[in-house]
């Protein structure tokens, strides 16, 4: 780096070693400092970087022809600080099928006007959640009730708030999630004994689907979890997703 000189040299210092090791130190504390008299929140007039990140997922849905594929893409606000936070920017949805186009624009440009708005904006998850299809909804893998195509564009837009910390999940206390646990195993051995005197050609199917989150076959749908994870145990219905259960 070149520095002009304007006055007189009337003394000068070799940079001897030790000062150039001393030197950095001194660089790297000013940026901490600098930070804290202006921390960014999202508001209307953060401009909009060439670069932003995201995650494209992708829906597939009975109600749907073709996949849609729904793109968040987020706002790094004081990157490197300890205020660093990631915050969905805007939003895109693709599809080969053209039937809702104007109806799927209008959704993003709205959703996308809501995320560059500020504030709070993990609200919108839970309002399109509840939008109910007349028509019916569909059940996803894993026994995931889906009452509409938008409330599972929601789910997708909740997924992403998770993955970049802006939604946690509750905190499900020891206690139930050990009692989910055991339920689950008592009902899976009274399982084991019917299916022994029947076949094993189940057996397979149990170990692919171990890693992705399912429930017994023939469970049924619980009304607080939208999930079908509900079993009839020692006759009382039990959740195996949320532990909600008919008997307290
Ligand atoms: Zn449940």
């Amino acid at each position: 780096m070149a520095i002009k000189i304007d006055k007189k040299i009337t003394g000068y210092n070799v940079v001897k070693p030790e000062d150039k090791v001393a030197a950095p130190t001194v660089a790297a504390a000013a940026p901490k400092e600098a930070p804290t008299a202006e921390v960014i929140q999202m508001h209307e007039s953060v401009e909009r970087p060439e670069t932003l990140v995201g995650s494209t997922f992708k829906i597939k849905s009975p109600l749907f022809e073709h996949a849609l594929y729904v793109t968040i893409n987020d706002i790094v606000l004081n990157a490197g600080t300890k205020y660093e936070q990631r915050r969905p920017f805007e939003i895109f949805i693709n599809s080969k099928n053209m039937d809702h186009f104007q109806w799927i624009v209008a959704l993003t440009r709205i959703l996308s006007a809501v995320f560059r708005k500020g504030g709070d904006v993990t609200f919108i998850v839970e309002e399109l959640k509840a939008v109910f299809d007349p028509r019916g909804g569909y059940f996803k893998a894993g026994g995931i009730y889906m009452p509409s195509i938008v409330a599972e564009i929601g789910a997708v837009i909740e997924q992403h708030m998770k993955n970049i910390g802006l939604i946690h999940d509750p905190e499900m206390d020891e206690a139930t999630r050990k009692l989910i646990a055991e339920k689950r195993a008592a009902y899976e051995a009274l399982g084991a004994k019917k299916n022994s005197e029947m076949s094993a050609s189940a057996a397979p199917a149990d170990a692919a689907s171990a890693d992705t989150l399912t429930f017994p076959a023939g469970s049924m749908m619980c009304d607080k979890c939208n999930t079908k994870a509900l079993v009839l145990m020692d006759n009382c219905q039990t959740c195996l997703n949320c532990g909600y259960s008919k008997c307290g």
